[in-house]
């Protein structure tokens, strides 16, 4: 999963940012409101964590720009502005959910997987596709009833996978979940990863669909 984080605060943006992908999220970090409105314009993102007191366009006018283009993507708000005005200011301009500064790293991952859930249509915790389980909390997976161990990518990988049912995703369409600006993609890099997580689950587990792109198999 692919999310945006929105902070000016050079020390609350590197320890989100390390968090975060150490539970195998992709993340672009940008420091004020216009680069947030320009990233969300050229990249799909699953889930956009925005600061409200930005220099330049604050956080309310991004979300209310944001939504004014018809952006349906979520977004988690966080403020130092232990204000209710603020928050609910923030919510009625279209925001999902929102934490107070400090917050704690852990509680942003159980709000950030609450919110991909809500998004994704999902009430369950779990995510059940034909013999696959995976705990987006504890990022534990089980193929027929067994435990399989991947790696950073394979997880982000069948995750995204198995986020929507039914869902061919195209090679491009994997690249811009798996790897942020900073990343450089080899050109082979999402096949090296299916033929990896196919050889630990099936070789039946992902069907290739010409032309287009990957199934996982249900
Ligand atoms: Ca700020």
């Amino acid at each position: 999963m692919r999310i945006l984080l929105v902070e000016d605060d050079e020390m609350i943006g590197e320890s989100v940012v390390a968090g975060l992908e150490s539970e195998d999220y992709a993340v672009d970090w940008v420091k004020d409101g216009d680069s947030a409105l320009i990233a969300m314009n050229t990249t799909p993102f699953s889930l956009v964590i925005l600061d409200l007191g930005l220099p330049g366009k604050d956080g309310i006018q991004v979300i209310r720009e944001l939504r004014a283009r018809r952006n349906p993507t979520p977004i988690l708000v966080t403020t130092a502005r232990d204000t209710v005005d603020d928050r609910i200011r923030g919510l009625d301009s279209g925001a999902d959910d929102y934490l107070i500064k400090p917050y704690d790293l852990d509680e942003l991952s159980a709000r950030i997987r609450a919110l991909l859930r809500r998004s994704a249509g999902r009430a369950d915790p779990i995510i059940e596709r034909g013999e696959l389980r995976i705990s987006p909390a504890t990022r534990e997976v089980t193929y027929r009833g067994q435990p399989v161990i991947l790696s950073s990518k394979e997880y982000a990988l069948l995750a995204a996978l198995a986020e929507r049912q039914g869902v061919v995703w195209s090679r491009s369409q994997l690249e811009e979940k798996l790897y942020n600006w900073d990343n450089t993609v080899g050109s082979n890099a999402i096949e090296v990863h299916i033929h990896h997580l196919r050889k630990k689950l099936s070789d039946s587990a992902i069907k290739t669909v010409r032309g287009v792109g990957y199934l996982l198999e249900t």
